[in-house]
């Protein structure tokens, strides 16, 4: 659906995992008591993370001896006897690393929910070292050398086509990591891979230090009106939170602000409140991310030139579905346009209203959200508030359990005993139709500090079986605010799709159905793992769910079905933002990868790129480059935040497969989608699971119906 869901999505496991051995590994061990993060996992099902043992200073340790343990194994399956086979090569480097995987979840863990500046520290030391790490084992020329004979013979061999399918992944991977360089590139590689891990934890460490540290407290009802009660009651419990009872808080946080900015009638505390959240990384003090996006950006720039493509981003995109920037561009630029004229209309109905009732402003970005509400409540009759008494988080869970068992045979059922990283933790067993163990699911609903914002899905353990059944673990992640202490947590229509969305991506881990841990669930490429997360968010608003799960808190009455009428009435309604802001941070994510290795002010850019493109001033880019940790945390969504747009290209068009056939229940279609999308992983070429399910190619057409654009002429 709307990227405007800032989902981000994680994949702890390294399928090539990484380190260095670095100094101290092995020294003084002979007192230390044992480290727990090192043990197999115990308990049920296979072991669950002892997340209850974690303790900060025993990480460093922890990856020192699970990357030396790699190494070590790394080594072995290099210096085997000849000739390199599947099993000796490639089956063994899916069972190397197990430690380190197991440390990394935990580490993952605590980096994106329990951080604190202690394990800042581990992270800003231990980031390069684990870059070092993973260069260390991709510049391992026997290794790579028996990686390639598997892979020039693998149709000779006999080999199944997912063994061929992770033959050609190895491969792929160590070739565009550079394995096929000379010594000084690879070294200067390394030195580039090493740099830009320590730049990327800075950058997400400013991010985080800038949303925790601006608060605007409000001091009463002056600074309170038009706050709905459930807005103020999780402003007061933020404020307690902090010491400040009997005040309320506005954090620095994207579900903190964009409720202040739609009902706040304070226009001055919106402007506020506006530049404070759009200014994070970009403040000119010691957390300012201004010359940490150069530098990235020119070794990036480096290191796709030393790996012999002409840009970053057609480094990044040559693995994609999309392939090239080009044809990523194009269908930016298809939408765009469309987009950025329904934003004109969005304003001139929005200024109507301010005029109507003698506001005497111009529209600004911090009035966007302001006005947005009204136009909604003019056009569509339609309240966020009338809404909300219906969308309880745990009603709403129930219902998102009960679509996994109509479309996948899932049954959950909450799992006692399990250790968890903190209270907020709760674990979920899941079964299959036939009663068998399939996985468990962790889910982490709330805010709090320490934890980054927005929501996302982590694999702390992929399904596999090549060598015995392993089922997965997955958890789901997000930053709904507490109510008041005792009440259900009531969320906002696009909080309930952000949560389907991301539901969709434990589904996605949770119906693996493959050998090989690498090529297992989520692992597959940037611009399709969005597809199976957006599509799930199109059985929110289905009958069947809403007529069970949309109850009101007090009185337990259904949604009324006129007011579900008026929900799907404006379900395009504001498109136009949502689509633009979004878009804006795309393309400029994609332009300034396109750019080369030429020095580059990252403001002017933002800037000169904003004026070609057109970018309505009612818009801020809905990430501007001094916080877009998608880009400049880590690689992985850097020249790839179209990767959104272009999963809902899929989305729009498989849901599609459902409405013409039986409606999105059609167990048929449902079929196809298991066989064809969600049990694969990554073990056929996207671009035909597709074509598999579809029965055709994937078109633009249900993309614009969805966002209510209009329809391109067929070509
Ligand atoms: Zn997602």
């Amino acid at each position: 659906m709307e990227p405007q869901n800032m989902n981000t999505f994680l994949l702890v496991v390294g399928a090539v995992a990484v380190l260095s051995v670095g100094v101290g590994a092995g020294a003084d061990k002979t007192q230390a008591p044992p480290n727990p993060l090192l043990a197999p996992w115990t308990g049920p099902h296979g072991g669950v993370p002892p997340f209850d043992k974690v303790r900060v200073e025993d990480f460093r340790p922890a990856l020192e001896a699970g990357m030396a343990e790699q190494l070590a194994e790394v080594e072995r399956i290099a210096s085997a006897g000849e000739p390199a086979t599947f099993e000796s090569t490639l089956a063994a480097m899916e069972r190397s690393g197990r430690t380190l995987d197991r440390v990394q979840t935990a580490y993952g863990v605590w980096s994106t929910t329990m951080n604190s500046p202690e394990f800042q520290a581990v992270e800003r030391e231990m980031a390069p070292r684990l870059a070092a790490f993973q260069d260390q084992i991709i510049q391992n020329e026997k290794l790579f050398h028996r990686i390639a004979a598997v892979y020039e013979a693998r149709d000779r061999a006999s080999l199944t086509p997912e063994q061929k399918r992770l033959a050609w992944l190895h491969h792929t991977n160590f070739v565009r990591a550079g394995a096929r360089l000379d010594a000084p590139a690879k070294k200067r590689l390394s030195e580039i891979n090493q740099r830009l891990a320590g730049l990327f934890t800075t950058f997400s460490q400013n991010v985080l230090a800038d949303e925790t540290d601006y608060v605007l407290m409000l001091e009463g009802e002056t600074d309170l009106a038009g706050l709905p009660p459930s807005v103020r009651d999780a402003a007061a419990a933020a404020a307690d939170s902090r010491g400040k009872k009997g005040r309320w808080a506005v954090l620095n946080t994207r579900s903190s602000v964009e409720p202040f900015l739609t009902y706040s009638t304070r226009r001055d505390l919106r402007e506020k409140v506006w530049r404070t959240f759009v200014s994070r990384g970009d403040n000119h003090d010691a957390k300012d991310n201004g010359k940490i996006i150069p530098e990235i950006l020119k070794l990036r720039a480096e290191r796709a030139k030393l790996l012999g493509y002409a840009t970053h981003a057609h480094w990044r995109l040559e693995n994609s579905m999309a392939k090239t920037p080009e044809r990523a561009l194009e269908l930016m630029e298809a939408v765009w346009t469309p987009a950025v004229a329904r934003v004109r209309e969005e304003v001139a109905d929005m200024q109507a209203i301010a005029d109507k009732e003698g506001a005497g402003i111009k529209i600004a970005a911090w009035d966007y959200r302001y006005y947005a509400e009204k136009v909604r409540k003019a056009k569509y009759d339609l309240d966020e508030n009338e809404v909300k008494p219906y969308l309880q988080l745990e009603t709403l869970r129930e219902g998102m359990f009960w679509v996994a068992g109509q479309l996948f045979g899932f049954r959950f059922a909450p799992k006692d005993g399990v250790p968890v990283y903190h209270p907020d933790v709760r674990v979920h067993e899941v079964k299959d139709a036939a009663g068998r163990h399939v996985g468990l699911w962790y889910f982490d609903p709330h805010a709090r500090p320490g934890k980054r914002s927005g929501a996302w899905m982590n694999a702390y353990r992929p399904q596999e079986r090549f060598d015995r059944e392993v089922t997965t673990i997955v958890s789901n992640n997000a930053n709904f605010v507490k109510g008041r202490p005792g009440e259900p947590v009531l969320i906002s229509w696009t909080d309930a799709q952000t949560l389907f969305h991301e539901f969709g991506h434990a589904l996605h881990g949770l119906s693996s159905n493959v050998s090989y841990p690498s090529l297992a669930g989520t692992a597959v490429v940037r611009d399709y793992v969005e597809f199976p997360s957006q599509l799930l968010e199109h059985w929110l608003p289905t009958p069947e769910v809403l007529d069970r799960f949309a109850l009101h808190h007090q009185t337990r009455q259904k949604l009324p079905k006129e007011l579900a009428k008026r929900i799907e009435r404006a379900a395009t309604f504001n498109q136009g933002f949502a689509t633009v802001e979004y878009l804006a941070s795309a393309l400029v994510d994609m332009k300034v990868h396109l750019a080369g290795d030429r020095a580059i002010d990252p403001q002017a850019l933002e800037r000169d790129t904003l004026k070609a493109l057109g970018m309505p001033e009612e818009i801020v880019m809905r990430h501007r480059m001094p916080h877009f940790t998608h880009v400049f945390s880590s690689d992985s969504y850097s020249a790839g935040y179209y990767s959104y747009l272009w999963s809902d290209t899929l989305t729009a068009d498989a849901f599609e497969a459902f409405t013409e056939g039986q409606g999105p229940y059609d167990q048929a279609v449902a079929k196809r989608l298991t066989d064809h999308v969600f049990s694969i992983g990554n073990t056929v070429d996207p671009a035909d699971s597709y074509r598999a399910f579809r029965g055709r190619e994937p078109g633009i057409a249900a993309l614009m119906r969805k966002r209510g654009f209009p329809v391109p002429a067929a070509r």
